[in-house]
């Protein structure tokens, strides 16, 4: 990697804005198709929203991505080319369940909490995959019902469709735990829309069967940086992009301190930050206001680390999901060999953005009480506690990713992808297949690319051979000539 304090005047066919999965994909087919191309990253590593910490003897924890399971294709083929294993997450023992007080032991696909809760949610459950199977996954707003699923939330749904309170707060979890989401923000076509995308309602909180079923060795983002090598000449890092100005031919790239010139340029940050990116010309109301209505779920994720998974031994999983208290879901997730004890929080949705308000040694203790509840008082003794808050990191701004309110497929859906100009979109959000997550990014950088040389085909050809500061003179000329005007 670069860093763009060094080059702080840059040219390239293409610009690609993002250093996660979907803008290392894009740079990577663009430079494969015979395209010069320069990725733009704001941060000083690559990855994104997948991101290690080492805990020494070469292991990690994930503060970000972390699973997989059969239904995330993409993923796992990526891995599987680029050599790198999976193992399965710790399955064996009791779940827990922190239900109106106490703290209940289940196995299999639900908890025994109650056989009119069971039967009120599988049955609630089974509806919506049943109508997820109709949505499609390029193209959500097309789905026959579509308009209906889109004028309402999750909640408005759940209270109609759920008759007992127990049936409701299980539903409820799931959304909060699963999409760091609140039923009453997020439109009923979204959740069907991305439970679909990932195998299904009920494998979004599952490990066997679901979603939740494996991880690969060496963590999520080694695969990012692996995929990533053959464009290390150009990427830059600490590029930090503020402004795009594009014209009928080409684009010009502006952060602090450098520019990027090209034909094209590649979007490949979420959705609600490219809302934050000036554009000149502005970009139309349609697209403009579609990154105003697409929002980031909250979450603060954090690890506790122990000598060894004690829990284990305790015949638990060591997953957990709590309706009411601040941690949402709790999952084993130590390394292959089981050491060190790692186990993996999340406070999400509304009790995530409570416990952002408070002091970093509180949080800590509130986790910890949690976990002290959840396990005994062996969890309160963890000897070292990470914590990663996505809400507050500059260029990421909420996670797992972003969901829709009511109103947004229908109304704004197709312009999701569709490019202005020369600024074309990628991203987990932006996807034919596995919505939010890695698999989905990837497939996006593929379509991007794909879209870009589409485009391309007619226009002349790139001057790959001519050197590179050469290759824009005449368009820098052009483009500093404009701007003297203005
Ligand atoms: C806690 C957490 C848990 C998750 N769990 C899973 C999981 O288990 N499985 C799964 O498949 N997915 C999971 N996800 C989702 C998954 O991480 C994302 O869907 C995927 O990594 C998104 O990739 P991306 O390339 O679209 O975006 P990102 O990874 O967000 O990459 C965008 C990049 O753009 C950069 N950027 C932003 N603004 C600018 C700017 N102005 N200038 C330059 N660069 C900029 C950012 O620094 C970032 O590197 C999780 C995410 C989180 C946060």
């Amino acid at each position: 990697m670069r860093d763009i304090r060094e080059h702080p005047s840059v040219e390239a066919d293409v610009i690609v804005v993002g250093g996660g999965f979907a803008g290392i994909t894009a740079a990577r087919e663009l430079k494969r198709s015979g395209r010069s191309v320069a990725l733009l990253e704001a941060r000083d590593r690559l990855g994104g929203r997948a991101l290690s910490a080492p805990i020494g003897d070469g292991k990690i924890v994930e503060l970000g991505a972390e699973f997989h399971g059969k239904a995330q294709r993409i993923i796992a083929g990526t891995a599987r080319e680029l050599g790198i294993d999976s193992y399965r997450v710790h399955d064996e023992g009791d779940r827990l369940i922190d239900w109106d007080g106490e703290l209940v032991r289940w196995r299999g696909m639900m908890p025994r909490i109650g056989p009119a809760t069971l039967a009120d949610f599988g049955q609630a459950a089974l509806r919506l995959e049943r109508m997820a199977r109709r949505v499609p996954l390029d193209a959500p707003w097309r789905a026959p019902g579509a308009d209906r699923w889109d004028s309402e939330t999750m909640a408005s749904w759940a209270r109609r469709n759920l008759r007992t309170r127990g049936g409701r707060r299980l539903m409820q979890v799931m959304i909060e735990a699963g999409l760091a989401a609140t039923p009453a923000d997020v439109s009923l076509l979204h959740v069907l829309y991305y439970s679909q995308g990932a195998g299904g309602f009920r494998a979004m909180t599952s490990v066997t069967g679901g979603t939740l079923e494996r991880r690969f060795v060496g963590g999520s983002q080694n695969i990012a940086e692996r995929l990533a090598e053959s464009i290390r000449a150009e990427t830059y890092h600490g590029a930090i992009v503020r402004k795009v100005r594009h014209t009928g031919t080409h684009v010009r790239v502006i952060g602090e301190g450098f520019e990027a010139v090209g034909r094209r340029v590649v979007l490949a940050i979420p959705v609600p930050l490219a809302g934050r990116i000036d554009y000149d010309p502005p970009l139309p109301a349609h697209r403009d206001q579609l990154t105003q209505r697409l929002t980031f779920g909250s979450a603060i994720k954090y690890l506790a680390l122990y000598d060894e998974p004690f829990w284990r031994k305790e015949g638990l999983t060591g997953m957990v999901i709590s309706p009411d208290g601040p941690v949402r879901a709790v999952m084993d997730s130590c390394p292959p060999d089981g050491t060190p004890g790692v186990l993996a929080v999340f406070v999400t949705g509304p009790a995530a953005r409570e416990v952002s308000r408070l002091a970093p040694g509180e949080r800590r203790e509130t986790v910890l009480r949690a976990l002290t509840r959840f396990f005994g008082p062996r969890a309160a003794w963890p000897y070292e506690v990470i914590e990663q808050n996505w809400m507050a990191e500059p260029y990421t701004r909420g996670c797992y990713h972003s969901y829709a309110p009511p109103g947004l497929y229908t109304s704004y859906g197709p312009g999701l992808r569709e490019p202005i100009g020369r600024i074309h979109w990628a991203g987990a959000e932006t996807v034919t297949a596995e919505y939010g997550a890695m698999g989905g990014a990837i497939d996006s950088g593929r379509r991007v690319a794909l879209e870009v040389i589409g485009r391309d085909s007619g226009e002349a050809p790139a001057r790959t051979d001519a050197a590179p500061e050469n290759r824009f003179d005449d368009v820098f000329r052009r483009m500093d000539e404009a701007e003297k005007h203005d």
